[in-house]
């Protein structure tokens, strides 16, 4: 591990200023991945800045919804009674991530920060445009199993491996954020981004903006469910996930939200098929035929083929189930 200076502010306001004042500084929280990045002198800051001890640890009614700020722990956020009551799908796909011991540790805002698991990133041997910018990319033409579907580009086809956001991503929450030009809202759509020809960038954040918040908009009506498929029954990452939430009425669809995760750079909100449900009856033909709208476009790489049928089977069954139309 490179040598690095270290200190720890009391508010956001000296955390902004802190990294402002030396180049090559990075903001550190629950540490979960950035220390294993430093490690592998992947990242190599000059400075960290620990924003753990800042007071943005709270989960509080907000606007109908709730605020959750970014330093409360994964395990607290998906324990939470009113995430348990209300936001089932958040609870779900937090626990669904990682283990106890990294969820106690992880912040809710660092985990929509983690890198992804793509194996050419971390092999310093093999080129990746995603570690340094026009290189190449090992994945493809390489093992591209866990690779994107959806969205990729001819310079990365890495996916974003979380599945807390894809839950937040369904819900259509917001990040909050503060840096030098004050604080703005991110709508969740517009956090992530995908690669195109610049993969080396995983989110819209601009230099120095910390996130101090998430925003949780009253759910919408129905039921909601998350489902990650992988390939152990824990401590894995998805090869495909899904966060749904389905209102039915009268046998038809009345509302419905769908986001994939493991397919894509970022959680893959599902607009296509959330389109083609809305009226239709809620029987597995419609949730099949919508998977295939909105899978119409993915593309595998060889070795990551078998995604695409996996994600339109996982789709159909998470969507009959909260219609009740599979025990
Ligand atoms: Fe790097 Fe992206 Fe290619 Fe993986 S898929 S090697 S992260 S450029």
């Amino acid at each position: 591990m490179q040598p690095f200076t270290y200190e720890r502010p009391n508010s956001p306001e000296a955390a902004i200023a802190a990294f402002a004042r030396q180049p090559g500084t990075r903001y550190i929280a629950g540490g979960t991945n950035l220390l294993d990045l430093m490690k592998l002198q992947l990242e190599t800051p000059a400075h960290l800045v620990d924003i753990s001890r800042l007071e943005l640890g709270d989960i509080e009614p907000h606007e109908g919804g709730l605020r959750v700020g970014a330093m409360v722990p994964n395990t607290q956020l998906a324990a939470d009674p009113a995430v348990r009551a209300r936001y089932a799908v958040l609870a779900e796909a937090i626990l669904a991530g990682a283990s106890g011991q990294l969820r106690n540790k992880a912040s809710t805002g660092g985990n929509l920060l983690q890198r992804t698991r793509c194996g050419y990133f971390y092999d310093t041997a093999r080129p990746c445009n995603k570690r340094e910018p026009g290189s190449g990319c090992g994945a493809i033409g390489g093992h591209a199993r866990i690779h994107a579907i959806l969205g990729a580009s001819e310079h990365c086809i890495a996916t974003y491996p979380g599945d807390m956001a894809v839950a937040l991503q369904a819900l259509d929450a917001t990040v909050h954020v503060q840096g030098p030009n004050g604080p703005r809202t991110i709508a969740f759509d517009a956090f992530h981004r995908l690669p195109g020809d610049t993969p080396e960038a995983d989110n819209t954040l601009e230099p120095g903006e910390l996130i101090t918040a998430l925003a949780l908009p009253a759910p919408p009506p129905g039921r909601m469910r998350y489902r990650k498929v992988r390939d152990r029954a824990s401590y894995a990452f998805a090869l495909v996930s899904v966060a749904a939430i389905l209102h039915v009425e009268g046998g038809r669809v009345a509302s419905v939200r769908i986001a994939l995760g493991g397919v894509a750079h970022k959680p893959w909100r599902a607009r296509t098929a959330e389109a083609a449900l809305l009226g239709q009856p809620a029987t597995q033909a419609s949730f099949i035929a919508a998977a295939d709208a909105e899978l119409a476009p993915a593309r595998g790489c060889g070795t990551n083929d078998f995604k695409i049928p996996l994600a339109r089977r996982v789709i159909a069954r998470t969507l009959s189930e909260l219609a009740g139309d599979i025990a």
